[in-house]
């Protein structure tokens, strides 16, 4: 934050273009800006929305996917104090007539930066909006905000991760804009600023290296894969998860990046462990087992309620020990019996009241599966020694 204020303070700088960069969300440069009387205006269609409505992504890829037309519409009203029709072109057209000016009078260009390449110092933009060549080109400073793990050794390496990005985010061969920028305008160039610096960032990401676990997050390239195939995720969307980066990464990441295993530590629990995660994942990030791994280190740090740690302690004992295994489901019958109407319990006391708000739980049978796998065990037994046939049927009523 300090290295881009100061980059700012030497220009002067009153106005700053950005392309969509989850890392500037991250490290609330907005806020920062307009703290210093900076205007940091968006350039990327969803961004802008967002800057509008005074929202906050609620996707990796489609910051402003919980919008309807109707909605971008009503906020456009707003911004032009006139009436729009509700359709794509009309609002894309408002927006790109509106950006224009910004591009053309913005002090710094701020992009994120999609891959960094070692071998030649080239930053990678990839874009479906000619915005991220704008903010890159036309401003006399251009800085980009890089995670530190966004870089890549060589163009070899580059030409990979590009694939996969592009298949994984949108199902694309590749993006609408693949722009490859290194260094600022040289002599005899038509355009390019005329400096470009990059912030390389850290922010909690060199904590996970060399942890046996964790470290895989690295490899994160931000596709979103793993958002649109989350049953949590699509259920709830990304507000809810109340960060900047939401879905399976985002709660794998959060609590690492700000170790903050209290408050953040609780977005391990949302998340039903099904590993569609990992399936989409096009880099093999093993997010399902990183979550159990955030619940157990949150145990481990007594992070839980004392009663839920009761809770847990007890399941264990009952589940370790055979007697009272038996005893507990036995006597769980007898227990429901007050709650039970018409064969259902329709509202439990709590815990149970959360579950039974917006749902039916079954009645506990009578009968435990223990008790009735015995009883098939004997009735299996009893027919051998009749000489039942497995179909059932006697052996001599075969012959
Ligand atoms: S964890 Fe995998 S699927 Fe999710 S955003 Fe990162 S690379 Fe994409």
């Amino acid at each position: 934050m300090k290295t881009f204020l100061s980059i700012a303070e030497r220009h002067k700088a009153k106005l700053v273009a950005k392309g969509k960069s989850m890392v500037s969300e991250e490290i609330h440069l907005n806020h920062h800006l307009e703290e210093r009387g900076i205007e940091a205006i968006e350039t990327d269609l969803g961004e802008y929305i967002l800057q509008l409505a005074r929202e906050t992504p609620s996707h990796l890829i489609i910051p402003a996917i919980h919008k309807n037309k109707s909605q971008i519409a009503a906020l456009f009203e707003e911004d032009a104090g006139r009436p729009f029709e509700p359709e794509t072109k009309v609002l894309a057209a408002y927006a790109r007539q509106k950006l224009r000016n910004y591009f053309l009078e913005a002090d710094i260009g701020l992009t994120g930066c999609n891959f960094g390449v070692a071998e030649s110092g080239s930053i990678t933009l990839v874009s479906n909006e000619g915005n991220g060549r704008m903010v890159s080109t036309l401003p006399k400073v251009h800085v980009v905000v890089m995670g530190m793990e966004r870089l890549v050794p060589t163009f070899e390496d580059l030409e990979v991760v590009l694939n996969m990005l592009a298949r994984s985010a949108t199902g694309q061969k590749l993006t609408t804009y693949t722009s490859i920028l290194t260094g600022p305008k040289q002599e005899g160039d038509l355009d390019g600023p005329e400096e470009l610096h990059v912030i390389i960032l850290d922010n909690g990401r060199s904590n996970q290296l060399g942890d046996p676990i964790f470290q895989e997050v690295l490899n994160c390239i931000r596709c979103a894969a793993c958002l649109n195939v989350c049953p949590v995720y699509r259920h709830v969307g990304g507000h809810t998860y109340g960060t900047v980066y939401s879905g399976p990464i985002g709660a794998v990441l959060t609590p690492l990046l700000q170790q903050d295993m209290k408050e953040a530590g609780t977005l391990a629990y949302a998340s039903s462990l099904c590993g569609a995660c990992y399936e989409a994942c096009p880099v093999k990030i093993p997010l399902h087992d990183m979550l159990v791994h955030l619940r157990h280190r949150k145990v481990k740090m007594k992070l839980t309620s004392l009663p839920e740690r009761i809770a847990f302690k007890s399941y264990a004992t009952m589940f370790g020990n055979i007697t009272l295994y038996k005893l507990a489901t036995r006597s769980a019958y007898y227990a429901q019996l007050p709650l039970v109407r018409e064969g259902k319990i329709k509202s439990g006391p709590p815990p149970l009241s959360g579950w039974t708000q917006s749902r039916f739980m079954p009645m506990l049978p009578k009968r435990s599966f223990r008790d009735r796998w015995a009883e098939l065990q004997q009735e299996l037994a009893q027919r051998k020694t009749d000489g039942a046939a497995p179909n059932g049927t006697r052996k001599e009523e075969k012959r």
